[in-house]
């Protein structure tokens, strides 16, 4: 067998668990109360992590910054950092077998994918940004002759990172890789649903040469740790990949406690516009179908609005429902499993009373719309196709973060194309045509942060930034802009004295 057909499923009780915070340089519990966390597939106890105090969360900066000023990271020539950052990325690679087990038994993510892209990924992100350290820099700026202006950029110092669950090592990757690069020092607060994958990247750093109190993870709640970081006088800056409304808080926070900025990536309601002429049928209910079950609907770009032309409506709907007849839900620890569970019983019920709010409001199900006879004590959903929508019903407008696709149809470009925007998000856009005249007048009008044409759903390019418009967010994650946001920019002007005065 080769690597990438071996099946690489395992028992969930095998797994090891990190315990505790991690904070200048080890695992540490500080007498905070316990939290239990359950296996999203089975709903089983997996373990229980510390509820950050308020008192902790000041620990963990306080030392964050005491590790800034004695290790002088921030100080260092950028190729020191880019060195350790790229034996960081090597050891996660090399650390695959246990760190992709631990993401699977505690998230949505199936081993397949833990292997196959989160675990690649994160260690491919933190290499691009640290090819970033030495490659953006400063400017020296047109002045009168007798003076010299230069912009100056300088690390924040401590950056408060907020990570969501339904990607848990790669969204940590993209918040940390460009805030370390660029000198400053982490303390990052993963969800409380996903915690342990996290504690071992911040292991491997340690073992990578980065010096202790550099790169922390505070666990707890949102509203209490999470809050208390983003509030802590000495966190300068804030990254928070997580919904608009608790976006809001954040930025709210950001605001009242130091002016910080914030990089928020937030939620979304992304369409995926289909004129008459974007070719076989086949291949492009792939595409749509993929864009919304990938993850089981828990992303934040899934393509979940299919805004199709009426010619080929009848038809593009029947192949999506027959290719999502062959997803079959299982174990995240399953070498087998491509569909895996919705987080949890919460995020379930969302995602059902949001399907079932629209089928009240007049919508009609065509497919799905109910739970999977799945694995005992997980939470499977079908993708579920609504049409007969409207832009009030709820599925149109919440984002719902589950497998489900509403269809709206238009008969010209126009129509298409204002039934693609949303008033409230602007995340994510396909496009599907065969016309490139047609493909990018609708890219110009469409408001996306990100514009897909032909396809759906990102690529190993790590330099294309990533990050919504509206109420999707501020900023962006990737790219050279995640790297250059990590800095600060200090004006300097210089008087040169003529020589009569030296
Ligand atoms: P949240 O936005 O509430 O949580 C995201 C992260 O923020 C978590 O680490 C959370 O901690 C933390 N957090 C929560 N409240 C605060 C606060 N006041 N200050 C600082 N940090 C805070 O998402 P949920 O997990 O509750 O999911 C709810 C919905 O959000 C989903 O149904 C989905 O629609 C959307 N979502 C969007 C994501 C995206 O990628 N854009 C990712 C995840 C969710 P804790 O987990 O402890 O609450």
């Amino acid at each position: 067998m080769n690597a990438d057909t071996q099946d690489h499923g395992f028992d969930p009780e095998d797994v090891k668990l990190p315990q505790g915070h991690f904070i200048d340089g080890k695992l540490c519990w500080l007498g905070d109360d316990g939290l239990e966390v359950m296996r999203p597939s089975d709903g089983r106890l997996l373990g229980s992590i510390p509820d950050a105090s308020a008192d902790t969360v000041d620990q963990a900066v306080r030392n964050a910054q005491a590790a800034l000023a004695s290790s002088g990271w921030g100080r260092r020539p950028p190729r020191e950092r880019a060195r350790i950052l790229r034996r960081w990325a090597d050891l996660i690679d090399a650390d695959i077998d246990y760190l992709a087990q631990l993401e699977a038994v505690g998230s949505t993510r199936p081993i397949h994918d833990a292997r196959a892209h989160e675990i690649p990924f994160t260690a491919e992100a933190i290499r691009f940004f640290a090819e970033c350290a030495d490659k953006y820099s400063g400017d020296v700026v047109s002045t009168r002759s007798d003076s010299l202006g230069l912009i100056v950029p300088e690390p924040y110092g401590v950056v408060g990172a907020i990570a969501p669950w339904n990607f848990p090592l790669s969204m940590a990757s993209w918040k940390c890789g460009p805030a370390l690069a660029a000198g400053n020092a982490i303390v990052l607060k993963p969800s409380e649903l996903t915690p342990f994958s996290t504690l071992r990247m911040a292991e491997l750093a340690i073992r990578a040469g980065m010096p202790a109190g550099i790169f922390n993870v505070v666990q707890g709640r949102g509203t209490t740790a999470g809050a208390a970081l983003v509030r802590h006088p000495l966190v300068r800056k804030v990254s928070f990949t997580g919904s608009t409304a608790t976006g809001a808080a954040v930025m709210t926070d950001a605001a009242h406690h130091g002016m910080k900025p914030v990089t928020l990536e937030l939620g979304g309601k992304s369409p995926q516009l289909v004129f008459g002429d974007a070719g076989d049928v086949k291949t492009l209910a792939g595409r749509i179908a993929r864009g919304f079950t990938s993850n089981a609907g828990q992303a934040c770009v899934a393509g979940t609005r299919l805004i199709v032309h009426a010619s080929v409506a009848e038809e593009l709907m029947s192949s999506i429902i027959e290719t999502t007849k062959s997803i079959a839900p299982g174990l995240t620890w399953d070498g087998a499993t491509r569909y895996g569970p919705l987080i949890d019983g919460r995020q379930a019920g969302k995602v059902d009373q949001a399907v079932r709010a629209s089928v009240a409001a007049g919508a009609t199900l065509l497919a799905g719309g109910a739970f999977f006879d799945g694995p005992r004590g997980g939470h499977y959903y079908r993708p579920t196709l609504l049409t007969n929508v409207t832009s009030t019903t709820p599925a149109v407008c919440d984002e719902i973060f589950g497998p489900v696709l509403t269809v709206q149809t238009f008969t010209d470009d126009d129509e298409g194309i204002a039934l693609a925007g949303h008033p409230i998000y602007g995340l994510a856009a396909g496009i599907h045509t065969g016309s490139i005249d047609r493909a990018l007048r609708a890219m110009r009008q469409v408001a996306a942060g990100t514009v897909w044409i032909n396809r759906y759903g990102r690529s190993g390019d790590f330099i294309i930034p990533t990050g919504g418009f509206q109420g999707s967010g501020i900023g962006k994650d990737l790219g050279r802009q995640a790297f250059e946001a990590c800095l600060r920019y200090k004006s300097v002007l210089v008087d040169v004295a003529s020589p009569a005065a030296t």
